[in-house]
Order: structure tokens, then sequence, then C-alpha cells
């Protein structure tokens, strides 16, 4: 097991983050459990592979900021779904509507190389398929309000 470094530590204070925190993002139990580097990669290979000692990190504040987007993702997505809800329920176009461009200007934002979108009910949540390959993927999952991606398989 591996303790975060002094840069580390003040790189993820400076982003509102502990180092418990980051560790459990990555899996770990508790910051005591980090076995990634001690640069905040959680590759524990970091520090003399993708940079040299005496170098800052480049992994850590792009990770930072990866993780940024993953919560304006998610926190983006709930409106859309629940404008899809209450588009549902009320059965007007207007709610559909509203909801339609919800969702597209959404799916623009993070999901890039989009071909098709819908919000589907089954799965529930937001699905697209992309320009590399057939699949259709949940891209917002509102059963488990999480927007981990995951094939469609039907
Ligand atoms: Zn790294
Ligand atoms: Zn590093």
């Amino acid at each position: 097991m591996t303790r975060l470094n002094y840069a580390a530590r003040e790189t993820l204070q400076l982003a509102g983050l502990t180092s418990r925190q980051w560790a459990q993002r990555h899996g770990y139990a508790s910051a005591a459990e980090w076995r990634g580097d001690e640069c905040g990669c959680p590759d524990d290979r970091c520090i003399g592979y993708h940079h040299d000692a005496e170098e800052e990190c480049g992994c850590l504040p792009a990770l930072i900021n990866e993780l940024r987007r993953d919560e304006r993702k998610l926190a983006d997505a709930r409106p859309v779904w629940a404008a899809h809800v209450r588009a549902t329920e009320s059965g007007t176009p207007e709610d559909r509507a509203a909801a339609e461009l919800l969702v597209a200007a959404w799916v623009e934002e993070y999901a890039a190389g989009a071909t098709w979108h819908a919000l589907s009910d089954s799965p529930r949540g937001i699905v697209y398929r992309n320009q590399w390959n057939d699949s259709t993927w949940l891209l917002y999952d509102a059963d488990r309000d999480s927007i981990e991606t995951a094939e469609v398989t039907r």
C-alpha cells in the first residue's frame, strides 16, 4: 500500500477532494488502502513511467477534470430524465418536445460521435448508438442513477 505524497494531497485538496474520497473513487475502502502511485495516479507505476520523479504528475489533474465532468454529466442527466417522466405522465406534445430538446443537448455535450439517441423505458434511461459500431449503449441508467456506460443487450 502507498501513501499519497504531499503534492498529490495538495492537488486533491485544491480540487475539494480528500485522499479518502480519491481512494474510494478508485475502488479502495480508504486512503490507507490506496494501491496506486504516491503521486495520485491509480497506476502504481506512474512515477518513472508516466513522468519523472521530479516532474509534476499530469495524470492526477487530468483525472480530476474527468471526475468533474462525470459529476456534471450525471447532474445534467437528472433533469433530462425528469422531463421524460413528466412527458410520459402528461402525454402532451409540449412536454415531449421539451424532453426531446433536453436529451438532444445532453447527448451533444456528453456523447461525442452519437448517430442516434433516445429516452428509453426498457432499459430506463438515455440510450445511444455511435458511429463506431452497431451496438446500443445505455449512457444514463435511470434505475441506478448512474452514468456508467453499459451495452444494451436484448
Ligand atoms: Zn500516471
Ligand atoms: Zn503521476
